[in-house]
């Protein structure tokens, strides 16, 4: 799934001002490239969606974009091939050595910074079109712009600022370079909504505009985009972050699409308009999964009282305390486990260690299945990749709903590096930041094994976690991976 973000960025190369663009017929062959690297992003997006097809999709997404990028090249009057040779070279560089050195942990972070960048290109292709409509093909005898042109204009580049300020925001965030709560200013909605009416507005004059009263309106709505995509994210926090991050990958898209119309590039807007329903789609169903509707976390505010939920917490409650001997031991005894995965895992990567845990108690007859939650981690998909790396069989692997009604016949639930998602106030504390969001009923299992490095820590949301202090649970308290091998070790 998390592929399917990559695909943003690297399509506003197609950035070239089009044939269809300059006036000319459009040449049948290129409409076919166009159509063909269209169809290799569909079946690039069809391989992304589950984790067994996902190399296959990334494949299909780079030839499509090859075939696009060297079908625009080739068609057009490129006035310098060898500067944007020479941009694409150090583009790529720049991209490999990320990709290579990054955490998969920092992977949202990143998104939201490639994110940034497409938009801000949207942005710069706009108002090159607007400075420069004669290379665009958008020059009319009057010496203005087609009504037209201007809307599709107008909006590529206050999508473009908004997902560039907003992604910029969920990047410091995600990043811990700003506080990840939500910031929430008086009076806000009236203030967005106000802001918006007036790109509106602003979007309509600039398109009836005579040609030397545009400058202050375009002006003004990049500026206000900007202030809004600013608006937008910082009110949004906590546990909502996965769904912002889905949002402006689908903003980004439709940026680009608007931009398609402007470069009359056919590429561009199949590209982008694919990018930009995928990510309304993924953010739908984020939403759905954390039981929160599209508006309210538009509105922002979510996890606002970080401490409201299970806030008596803090105050020192009993708990037990286990070691490895013995978390081996009671595993070894089970018929049944069920393996939760978190962002802890994550962190201390402790997939190949788990595996290996996993194959142990099998070929001791004991029935192990993973439970993957739609948010689990830090971004879509993040376990089923990491678990997919460690060959987690995908049989194993079981989602929310699926696996939900078993933890009453689990011996043992097995909590490794989650918190949000097993957190019984989510179901049970209206005041819990949380409230609303589906969780594992770890509680219904025989026992509950939770690993964690410390008492202290909490999870995404901040929130503390009444299942620590249950009677059948067992705090395993160290690093992910270190536990793990210690089990692996204790039960040889
Ligand atoms: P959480 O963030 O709720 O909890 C992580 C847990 O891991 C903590 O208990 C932490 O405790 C523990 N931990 C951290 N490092 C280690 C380590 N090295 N070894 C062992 N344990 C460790 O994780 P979940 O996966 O349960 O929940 C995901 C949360 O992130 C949700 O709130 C979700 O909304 C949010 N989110 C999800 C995104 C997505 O797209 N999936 C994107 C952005 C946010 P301790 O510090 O004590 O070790």
């Amino acid at each position: 799934m998390m592929g399917r973000f990559l695909l943003a960025p690297p399509f506003l190369l197609l950035a070239t001002p089009a044939a269809a663009a300059t006036g000319e017929p459009v040449n049948p062959w290129v409409a076919l490239a166009y159509l063909v690297s269209g169809v290799f992003f569909i079946l690039a997006l069809r391989g992304l969606s589950s984790p067994a097809s996902s190399r296959t999709g990334n494949r299909f997404g780079m030839v499509g974009m090859l075939i696009a990028v060297v079908t625009t090249l080739v068609t057009h009057d490129v006035a310098n091939i060898v500067e944007i040779l020479v941009a694409i070279t150090i583009g790529a560089l720049i991209g490999v050595t990320i990709a290579r050195r990054i955490a998969m942990t920092a992977m949202p972070e990143l998104v939201a910074a490639f994110h940034s960048l497409v938009g801000l290109a949207a942005v710069l292709v706009g108002w090159a079109a607007y400075l420069n409509p004669g290379a665009f093909g958008l020059l009319m005898p009057d010496g203005g712009i087609e009504a037209v042109s201007k809307v599709e204009m107008g909006l590529g580049i206050a999508i473009g600022a908004i997902t560039f300020s907003g992604s910029v925001i969920a990047f410091l965030k995600l990043s811990g370079r700003m506080s990840g709560s939500p910031i929430l200013l008086p009076a806000r909605h009236v203030i967005n909504l106000g802001t918006l009416a007036a790109i509106v507005v602003l979007t309509a004059l600039f398109a009836l505009a005579a040609p030397q009263a545009t400058l202050p309106l375009i002006v003004g709505l990049t500026v206000l985009a900007f202030v809004i995509g600013f608006l937008l994210i910082v009110p949004i926090g906590g546990a909502d972050m996965p769904v912002v991050v889905s949002m402006l990958n689908s903003y980004s898209g439709w940026a680009a699409a608007a931009m398609g119309f402007t470069l009359g590039n056919t590429a561009m807007i199949i590209t982008g308009a694919l990018v930009g329903s995928s990510g309304a789609i993924l953010s739908y169903i984020m939403c759905r999964a954390m039981n929160r509707s599209f508006l309210s976390v538009i509105a922002g505010g979510f996890g606002a009282d970080a401490n409201a939920g299970g806030g008596e917490a803090r105050e020192q409650r009993p708990y037990k305390q286990g070691s490895a001997a013995d978390a081996a031991f009671m595993l070894e005894q089970a018929e049944k486990v069920i393996i939760i995965p978190g962002y802890g895992m994550a962190v201390a990567q402790a997939q190949h260690a788990l595996r290996e845990m996993a194959d142990i108690l099998e070929a001791k007859g004991v029935e192990v299945k993973y439970a993957i939650h739609p948010v689990a981690g830090r971004m879509p998909g993040h376990m089923n990749v990491l678990l997919a790396e460690a060959q987690v069989p995908y049989e194993n692997v079981f989602e929310l709903e699926d696996i939900n009604s078993e933890f009453a016949q689990a011996d043992v639930a097995f909590i490794i590096g989650a918190n949000d998602v097993v957190n019984p106030a989510a179901k049970t504390d209206k005041s819990s930041p949380i409230y609303g969001m589906p969780v594992f009923d770890v509680d219904k299992a025989k026992q509950v094994f939770f690993i964690k490095r410390s008492m202290g820590g909490v999870g995404y949301a901040g929130v503390d976690n009444d299942v620590f202090y249950m009677d059948q649970t067992m705090m395993l308290l160290a690093d992910a991976k270190k536990m793990v091998e210690e089990i692996v070790k204790a039960m040889d």
